[in-house]
């Protein structure tokens, strides 16, 4: 079968690869569609940032590795059993690989396992036909969900994860920080865990369209508006209850600790290896508290039960659905400023 392969920084190749075989207490999934992410672009662009060179500690995989880890598809073999699923079921990866003794393990934060990593970084991904799947990571698709809105529970699971983190409730103000994929997801995340409002601050208008589209209460240009300002205003000169991240820019950081309230909370989904240097006054003296949030914990099911009851529309986050034959040149267009915020890869008939 032909895969889409990273080898090395802007080296990722169609390469010809062996089916993957079925090991005890795995699935094979036939993929249906899946996701380029803004981790794969920095795979392209600078890796290897998250794929380590040599042997990963639990799936043994080392480079060249088929990407992807936003995929949706059906079984077509299982060694094991799980309820509810069955060859033939459609289903989506929880891509967290596990060891499942460690501490965090044994706490339920698998996606801090000690020696976690994800598929499609550490193992061979859905950038393929075929896919290899621990059981404990498969999560069946609800009737209604289609298989291209299912490729994107585990983004939307990053922006609910950082709701979740930044501890958005019920009639909350929330402001959001960027409006690509993290930014978008935890736009929805905090609307369906019950914000009044959220703010978004964009710089790029047709990713402010997009947010103003999926439910901002208002977009901010922080490259011309004084965001802190419009967001202190907008909730009668209180400050946001949380703010979310989605940048991992230096400057957006500041930005939203300063936006806080007094006691608010900031989760931060963004990553990059920017330094931070914030004056400490700005946390200490109004208690704001500053968490991180990766990937998501148990989310992917409830997105796609908020899918399944029309509380979740991924539609408009679909920029683009390609053959995965493309995927290359695809990986090499998102490496400079772009119009996308969620395209779709299938090795299937399109
Ligand atoms: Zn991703
Ligand atoms: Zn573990």
């Amino acid at each position: 079968m032909e895969a889409l392969r990273w080898h090395a920084a802007r080296d990722v190749r169609l390469d010809e690869v062996e089916e993957p075989q079925l090991l005890p207490g795995t699935a094979l999934v036939e993929v249906a569609f899946c996701g380029l992410c803004g981790t794969d672009v920095h795979e392209y662009t600078h890796g290897p940032v998250m794929i380590r060179p040599g042997a990963h500690p639990l799936s043994g995989a080392r480079p060249p590795i088929t990407l992807g880890h936003e995929f949706s598809g059906r079984v077509v073999a299982m060694d094991g059993e799980v309820p509810g699923i069955a060859v033939g079921s459609r289903v989506v990866a929880d891509p967290c690989l596990r060891c499942g003794v460690c501490r965090w393990c044994l706490r339920g934060e698998y996606h801090i396992c000690a020696k976690g990593g994800s598929i499609g970084l550490a193992a061979d991904g859905g950038l393929a036909p075929l896919v290899r799947v621990p059981l404990i990571e498969l999560h069946a698709i609800p009737d209604g969900v289609s298989d291209q809105h299912a490729a994107l529970a585990e983004p939307l699971a990053v922006g609910l994860h950082a709701a979740m983190r930044a501890q958005v409730g019920p009639g909350d103000h929330v402001l959001v920080l960027g409006a690509g994929p993290i930014g978008l997801a935890a736009l929805i995340g905090a609307r369906v865990a019950g914000a009044a409002t959220v703010f978004v601050s964009e710089p790029n208008p047709a990713r402010a369209e997009i947010a103003r589209s999926m439910g901002a209460t208002a977009v901010f240009d922080p490259t011309t508006d004084d965001v802190r300002k419009e967001v202190f205003t907008g909730t009668g000169r209180i400050g946001p209850d949380a703010v979310i991240d989605g940048t991992g820019r230096p400057e957006a950081i500041d930005l939203g600790v300063r936006s806080l309230r007094r006691g608010g909370r900031m989760a931060i989904a963004g990553i990059s290896p920017s330094e931070l240097a914030i004056d400490l006054r700005q946390i200490v003296l109004y208690e704001r508290q500053l968490v991180g949030s990766l990937g998501y914990n148990f989310d992917i099911p409830r997105v796609l039960g908020l899918m399944a009851s029309g509380h979740i529309d991924p539609a408009p986050l679909i920029t683009g659905v390609r053959p995965l034959a493309d995927g290359a040149a695809t990986l090499e267009e998102l490496s400079s400023p772009n119009q996308h915020v969620k395209v779709l890869l299938t090795p299937q008939e399109i």
